[in-house]
């Protein structure tokens, strides 16, 4: 169901940087799944939680499971209103469990919830400061929220990687000035991916991570399959088609890329 991808990629080559395979839909197919990416090259996992509680433990339970998989803890902008309040002692004891290597998936989402504004920007805020305390870098997720995620990066300037990249090259440059990443997944094979393509083209090659968001965003021609690890060999294919590069190469840079920034 999952793996109907020939293996593609080399031994060892592919980081993902961003899933989420404690999703309530990989349940039944998780320990298969997670058994056999290897064999499809993928060589890391970055599982990110979306909260404090059930996703978290189950994200740190995987990373104890399986030796490729490492953890990054946060509150997401859509959680908030399951989370109340941050737990700041909570979240900083997470933190500081073996193989959790950032604080994410944190950020600003205007598409779905706009009206909880204040207290996305708070939740972000505070974790941006605590991310700076523990010298941890961030894992960022803006929708339809650039200016305000700028404006809150500008200000606490973290290290770390704005994921599932969707600004302009304008931004895309103000991102890079702040010593940041970009992450680029599966929507970089849409048909109508245009900015996402003009801003691969100028992105520098130290700068790029590649991810999934497992289960989402599934890359062409794949779409309406949920999403997993494997398929990052596509998506380095599109971004070898645009930077005119191998998918080797393209793999081997986002594997370096993602083992210094996350110090693995
Ligand atoms: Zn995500």
């Amino acid at each position: 169901m999952f793996l109907d991808i020939e293996p593609i990629a080399a031994p060892n080559t592919i980081f993902d940087s961003h899933a989420h395979y404690d999703d309530d839909i990989f349940d039944d197919v998780r320990e298969d799944l997670l058994q056999t990416l290897p064999k499809y090259g993928v060589a890391y996992v970055i599982n990110n939680a979306v909260d404090c509680k059930e996703s978290a433990q189950k994200c740190i339970g995987m990373s104890h499971d399986y030796d490729y998989c490492y953890t990054a803890i946060g509150v997401h902008p859509l959680n908030l209103e399951d989370n109340g309040p941050l737990d700041t002692a909570l979240l900083t004891e997470l933190l500081k469990t073996p193989k959790v290597v950032a604080v994410g998936e944190i950020g600003l989402d205007y598409h779905y919830t706009p009206e909880t504004k204040p207290q996305q920007l708070e939740l972000f805020e505070k974790q941006l400061i605590l991310a700076n305390e523990l010298k941890l870098p961030v894992i960022v997720h803006d929708r339809e929220a650039h200016a305000d995620t700028l404006e809150l990066l500008e200000k606490h300037r973290p290290t770390g990687v704005l994921h599932c990249f969707s600004g302009s090259v304008e931004m895309a440059r103000d991102v890079l000035n702040l010593g940041m990443y970009i992450g680029v997944g599966g929507v970089v094979t849409f048909k109508n991916a245009k900015k996402l393509v003009e801003v691969v083209k100028m992105l520098p090659d130290d700068r790029l991570l590649l991810e999934t968001d497992a289960p989402y965003l599934t890359p062409v021609p794949y779409r309406g399959k949920i999403c997993n690890s494997a398929y990052i060999s596509v998506t380095a294919a599109r971004i070898a088609e645009i930077k005119g590069y191998s998918i080797d190469k393209v793999l081997e840079l986002a594997l370096e890329n993602a083992k210094r920034l996350y110090k693995i």
